[in-house]
Order: structure tokens, then sequence, then C-alpha cells
């Protein structure tokens, strides 16, 4: 494979990018083959990705949020179809336990709450009957989040006037099939694969451009354009292009996880499940045929073997296997894009499992490459451009995981203490004092999470507004109290036609051997 110097190539404005290599066939590197392979003319671009098998892959990353819908669509993945092969369920919420203060329990749900009226915004209605104790808790009017609590699911309803049109749902699925499936639809188009170890990145002397790589059998491979999709170590974007990191641990203090699969257990719940633990805090991802879970911790407040001993106290049935230990350092890359390289997935950063949003920095890191893919002038303009939408993408994610842990009544431990009284970026300060004073909530642009996230984990957290929006007084309390009750009955009728999430996976997305139910049409 030959691979023209963009320093040849400034002589040759618009001269086209011809060859791709993906550095890492895990989540990251898959995905991105997969894109490439559909968007990209596999005529005027070649693309081929390398892996190690000795190396492998982190192989976690199971949950994940709405927006993955638009990249397997992107794809034209039929969705029954990308669930039965990897065995997955869907998602409707985050149920988050003991994280307020213990015994407390909340869901985070992927849709919104009521309907807004007049421009007024729903929760400030029910914040007012809320400060006269006249109402029920805000989640009986979120039709996924009541859903979930009934552990019930359905595909939204196309007319929009009906309360079950105001659903979105993403899923959990198995990381390694998900890989596997990415791997045969890339290969299908096009990608070629080579197994091997990567041993030394080769930058070309006058302008520090990825020029070649070599492997363990000693060839060597050239491109125009690198994605460094590694992992954590960034081969590329770290190791030879030494971008740098910023290192938020001191925001986000956990920096290990002891990860772990059991057996299937209870009923097939539509909702990932994160209990906060003395030290940071346990996952539960139920997928078809297991459940995904593992202790997220910092181990500046507890030791591996504490860690373990807590995981091991907590599983819910038996495990399939021994818990395998992960490090890593909450931050980001200073530079996503350096020269000819893109770095993806954990190369290019991490932000903990929280809030499940590696897989959709993933997506967003490729569809904006997409946007802006460069010739080979590799223009500086357009890699500031991706540099500042990623790091924008970094950042309001951070302020949005650090709430969990900032907005919290728990004084149980020292871990827990710290996270109350810790610091918290001005970006995060401000959104928190503007809540507290009227309930208002804005997005910062280009922000991933929408008001309606935001309003679930302040309330979630206890965090209440003093007053609420004077314009909510254009209704007065009788009315109100009318209004709501009206949305509340059409969200529980709704919710109570559902089929449970089994029966509704059995019927359309069975991994095994479906079990037949009469009369049943794909929904
Ligand atoms: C505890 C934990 C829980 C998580 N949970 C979630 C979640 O619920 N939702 C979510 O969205 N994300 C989650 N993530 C993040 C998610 O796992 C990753 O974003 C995703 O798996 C992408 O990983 P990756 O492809 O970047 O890296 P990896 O899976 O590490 O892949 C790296 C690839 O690079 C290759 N490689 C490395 N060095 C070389 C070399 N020298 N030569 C050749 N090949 C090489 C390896 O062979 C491998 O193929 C979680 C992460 C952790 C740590």
């Amino acid at each position: 494979m030959s691979g023209l110097h963009a320093s040849q190539a400034a002589r040759a404005p618009g001269e086209r990018i011809r060859n791709i290599v993906i550095v890492g066939g895990g989540t990251a590197g898959w995905m991105a083959a997969a894109a490439f392979s559909q968007v990209l003319p596999r005529e005027l671009v070649n693309t081929r990705l390398i892996e190690s098998d000795d190396i492998g892959r982190v192989g976690v990353g199971e949950a994940t949020i709405p927006p993955i819908r638009t990249f397997n669509a992107m794809l034209r993945l039929d969705e029954n179809d990308f669930l039965r092969r990897t065995k997955g369920t869907f998602k409707l919420a985050i149920e988050l336990v003991d994280w307020t203060r213990i015994g407390h329990s909340y869901f985070h749900p992927f849709g919104e709450f009521g309907l807004d009226i007049e421009g007024v915004q729903f929760h400030q209605y029910w914040r007012k009957l809320h400060m006269r104790r006249e109402v029920p808790g805000i989640e009986e009017y979120c039709v996924p989040a009541m859903a979930a609590r009934h552990n019930k699911f359905a595909r939204p309803a196309a007319d929009p006037a009906s309360v079950a049109s105001r659903l979105k749902y993403a899923y959990h699925f198995d990381a390694s099939l998900y890989a596997v499936m990415l791997r045969e639809y890339a290969e299908a188009r096009g990608v070629t694969r080579t197994e091997g170890k990567i041993l030394d990145v080769k930058l070309r002397a006058e302008d520090g451009f990825v020029d070649a790589l070599t492997l363990e059998s000693g060839a060597t491979i050239t491109a125009d354009l690198f994605i460094d999709c590694s992992g954590f170590r960034g081969l590329i974007i770290e190791e030879a292009l030494k971008v740098g990191y910023e290192d938020w641990s001191h925001w986000l203090p956990n920096d290990s996880a002891l990860a772990i699969q059991c057996a299937s257990h209870g009923e097939l719940t539509p909702y990932t499940r994160s209990t906060a633990r003395a030290a940071g805090w346990q996952w539960r991802i139920p997928l078809q045929h297991r459940v995904g879970t593992g202790y997220v911790f910092s181990s500046r407040y507890v030791s591996d073997d504490e860690a373990a001993a807590t995981l091991m106290a907590n599983l819910e049935s038996p495990p399939l296997m021994d818990p395998r230990l992960l490090r890593f350092t909450a931050g980001r890359r200073k530079q996503f894009w350096s020269r000819n390289c893109v770095a993806l997935g954990l190369a290019s950063g991490f932000l903990e499992p929280l809030e499940s949003t590696s897989i959709h920095l993933v997506q967003v890191g490729i569809t904006r490459l997409l946007a802006l893919f460069p010739d080979m002038n590799f223009n500086p303009v357009e890699i500031e451009q991706y540099n500042r939408f990623m790091t924008s993408q970094y950042e309001t994610i951070r302020d949005f995981l650090m709430l969990h842990f900032k907005a919290t009544e728990r004084s149980d431990s020292d871990y827990w203490n710290d996270c109350r009284m810790m610091d918290v970026p001005d970006s995060l300060r401000h959104k928190m004092e503007l809540f507290r004073a009227q309930g208002r909530v804005f997005r910062y642009e280009d922000e991933l999470f929408a008001e309606a996230n935001w309003i679930a984990v302040l309330l979630g957290q206890n965090v209440l507004p003093e007053s609420y929006d004077t314009l909510a007084d254009r209704l007065d309390t009788v009315a109100v109290a009318r209004y709501l009750e009206h949305i509340r009955t059409a969200i529980k009728q709704t919710v109570d036609a559902m089929p449970t999430h089994h029966d509704y996976i059995q019927k359309n997305c069975a991994a095994g051997p479906a079990v037949a139910v009469p009369g049943a049409a794909a929904g």
C-alpha cells in the first residue's frame, strides 16, 4: 500500500485521501471500519484494519444511549437481526440506586417528562404542586421511566399524539458479538483486516506526519490517514505523536473497575442499574444470555482486594468467570486529531461508564470526521474544528457525570464526603445554581445531554428548585393538578398495555430458539 505525503499534496490542492489504516479492532475500530465501508466509496478509498489477537480488546462496554440507533440506521442494520446476533436487550433508562442517599433510587429515563404547556416546561408545573406536596414523583409523568419500573417494553407509537410516541430507547448488547457483526459487515464491503502486532510507528522527519507502521512480522504499512483505535495506550496519538493528556481524575476520581459476567437471573429488566457503593458504584447490564456486572471504584479509597470482596458479595447470580481488573485515568487527549491521525475510542480519552457515553463518543467522532473529511492538505482549520467539537463533547459529558457525584447527600465514607465537597468546573456550578433558583436548565452548544436528562438527574439527586418559573402561574393550581392527572393516567394506561420486556424480545428478536407466540407479528 502506498501513501502520498501531505507535504507533496500541499502542491496539489484537493487531492483525495486514498488509503486509510485503522489501528485496533475493538468496538471503536470496527465501528469506524463499518461506517467508512458504508459511506466512503471503495473504488475511491481503500480501508484496512490492523488488530492483534495477542493484545486483545477491553471487552466491556455493553450499555448504550439512544443515538446508537442512528449509527445502526446509517449502516442499515435490521434492528431485530442486530439484537438477535448481539444477544441484546432494550434499554429505557438507568436506575440509580443509593446515589442520593442510601435507600433512595430514581430513574434517569430516555424521554421527556409530561408535556410542556404554552412554552412553560412541564417540570415547572410539577414543581409548583410539589412545593405544596400535592403531587406524585415526577417519574410517574414519563413513559420510559414507568415502563422501566414495570419491566415493560414496546417500540414508540408512530402517532405523535399518543403518549406512547414519547419513548426513546437504546440497547444493551454483547460487545464482542457487536464487533464480530461489524467486522463481517465491513469485510463484506471491502475493508481488509490484518492480524499482527504493531511494533513501531515511523514519523516523517520533515513534518512529523505518520509515515508507516512496522508489524512484528517485519511488514511495513503506509497510509494517508491513520485512525488510532488502539485502546488506552494511544499507540499513535500518544506514544508516537505525544499530543498529551488532560487529566480529570481530580473531578472524576474512579480509576479502576472489576468486570465480571453472571448467569441470567430474575426478570429481564429494560434498564441498566447503577448501585452506589462505599468507594464507587456497581453496574448491572442484563443481556439475553447473561448479566454483565462490575464495580467501578477509586483505588485511592479502596484496595483491589476490598473492591473484589464487595463485588463478589453483591452478585445476584453465579459468576461465569473470574473478575477482570481494568485501570484508567479520566480525561481526554489534548488533541483528538493531530496531523494525519485521528484517535477514536479509548485512545481518545476516557469518561467513566456511568452514563454509557464511550461508544457514543466513538460514534460522534466518526460522524464528525466524515463531515470534515480531509483531503491530502489536511487543512488545519478542519482539524481545529474537529478538536473543538470533540473537546466540547467531552467537557459537557464530564460535567453531567460529575453532577451525580457532587449532588449527593451521602456522608458514610471518605469517598462520598470528598465527592460532595469537591470543587466543580464553573460550567457545572452555573447549571446547578440556575436550576436551584427557579428550575431553569439550558444546554451548551453541541451538548449531548438534553434538558430532560439534566432535569432527571438534578431532581433524582434531590437538587430541588427553591421556586418555580412564575409563568407557570398562568394556570391555577386546580387546572395544573387536573392536567397532570390526565397525563399520569394516560401514561399508566399506555404502560399497562405494553408487553413485558421479556415477551417483547421473545416475540421479535430472541437470540435462542424463540418461544412461539400465536399470532405474533414483528413490533
Ligand atoms: C469498566 C468499563 C466499562 C465500560 N462500559 C461501557 C458502557 O457501558 N458503554 C459504553 O459506551 N462504553 C463503555 N466502556 C467503554 C468501552 O468499553 C470502549 O469505549 C469500547 O470498548 C471501545 O474500546 P476501543 O475499541 O477503543 O479499545 P479496545 O477494545 O481496547 O481495542 C483496542 C484494539 O487495539 C488493538 N491494538 C492495541 N495495540 C496494538 C498493537 N500494538 N498492534 C496491533 N493492534 C493493537 C487491540 O488488539 C484491540 O483490537 C467501558 C469501559 C470500561 C473500562
